[in-house]
């Protein structure tokens, strides 16, 4: 399944592991932001590896 969008709910405790597992699309600062202009489909195994690995399960993906 092709992800179309990405994004981070509130609660991030911007514990860094997704920039950590995925740079490409992942940037952490006060909290985790997704960055834009990113083809999401070119990380896909490692956004889901971020998403489930998120401690707080904030990032949401479809
Ligand atoms: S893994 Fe989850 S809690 Fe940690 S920085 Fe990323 S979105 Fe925030």
């Amino acid at each position: 399944m092709a992800i179309s969008k990405v994004r981070i709910e509130e609660g991030c405790t911007a514990c860094g592991l997704c920039e950590e597992t995925c740079p490409e699309v992942f940037k952490v600062n006060d909290v985790s932001i997704v960055i834009e202009g990113v083809d999401f489909n070119q990380y896909e195994d490692k956004i889901k590896e971020a998403a489930e690995d998120c401690p707080v399960e904030v990032i949401k993906y479809e």
